[in-house]
C-alpha cells in the first residue's frame, strides 16, 4: 500500500473571518457548520491527493481561543502549514493579519509555511480589502494569496491543496537532506574506518 504523508495544517485568523468555517467546508462540505459547544483547539482529518500521492492533513482551528489572543501553545506545535485568514470586508482583520504573523514566527514556525486567505468574498458590496492589496501584503511576505468564500464554497479546496502541495514539496526537500546527510555521513564513517585498518592517520571527505 502507497505510503501516506501526514501533515499538521493550523488555521489563524481574527474571530468572525470563518475559521470554523472553512474547516467545515473543507472536511464536511457543509454551511453554516453547527456551532461547538466547547472552547479550545479542535481539530479534524482529512485525506487528499496531491500529485499521485496521498496527504492526510490534520487541520486544527483555534475554536475561539483566539478571542483573547491566548492561543495554546500545543496548538502550533509541529504543524506542517499555517492558512492565514481574514476578511476581505472586514479591514481590522485584514491589519490583524501581521499579529498572527508574529505569533506564528513566535511560535518558531517560519512564515514560508504560511498561505493567505481572504475569505467571504460572496459579499461583493461590502468589499473593503480587493485583490490587488491583499496580493501585495502576500507578495511582501513571500506568500501565496488566494481568495475564498466558504458560503458558496468557492476555492476552500483550492486554499487547501495549494497549502498542501507546498507542505509535499518541503517534505520531499527534507527527505531529500537527510538521506543526503545520512549517506555523507555513513561515507565519511566508511572512509574512516577503512583508513584506520590501513594505519592512515589523516582522513578527508571528498563527497559534499
Ligand atoms: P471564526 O470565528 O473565524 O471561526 O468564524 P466562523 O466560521 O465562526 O464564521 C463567522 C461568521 O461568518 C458566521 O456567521 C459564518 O456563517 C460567516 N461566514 C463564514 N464564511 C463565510 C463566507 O464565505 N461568506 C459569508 N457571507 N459568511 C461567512
Ligand atoms: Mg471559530
Amino acid at each position: 500500500m502507497a505510503r501516506i504523508a501526514r501533515a499538521k495544517v493550523l488555521i489563524v485568523g481574527d474571530s468572525e473571518v470563518g475559521k470554523t468555517s472553512l474547516l467545515h467546508r473543507f472536511v464536511d462540505d457543509k454551511f453554516p457548520f453547527r456551532p461547538m459547544a466547547t472552547m479550545g483547539s479542535d481539530f479534524r482529518k482529512r485525506t487528499i491527493e496531491i500529485e499521485d500521492s496521498m496527504m492526510q492533513l490534520e487541520v486544527w482551528d483555534t475554536a475561539g481561543q483566539e478571542r483573547y489572543m491566548s492561543v495554546a501553545s500545543g496548538f502550533f506545535r509541529g504543524s506542517n502549514g499555517v492558512l492565514l485568514v481574514f476578511d476581505v470586508t472586514n479591514v481590522t482583520s485584514f491589519t490583524g493579519i501581521q499579529k498572527w504573523v508574529e505569533e506564528v514566527e513566535y511560535h518558531e514556525i517560519p512564515i514560508w509555511k504560511c498561505l493567505l486567505v481572504g475569505n467571504k468574498i460572496d459579499l461583493i458590496n461590502e468589499r473593503f480589502i480587493d485583490y490587488s492589496l491583499a496580493s501585495s501584503l502576500a507578495h511582501r511576505l513571500g506568500l501565496s494569496y488566494i481568495e475564498t468564500s466558504v458560503k458558496d464554497d468557492k476555492n476552500v479546496q483550492l486554499a487547501f491543496a495549494t497549502l498542501a502541495k507546498q507542505m509535499m514539496e518541503q517534505m520531499k526537500v527534507n527527505a531529500f537532506n537527510q538521506v543526503r546527510s545520512i549517506s555523507v555521513f555513513n561515507l565519511l564513517e566508511y572512509d574512516r574506518s577503512n583508513r584506520k585498518k590501513r594505519g592512515c592517520r589523516k582522513w578527508n571527505c571528498y563527497i559534499m
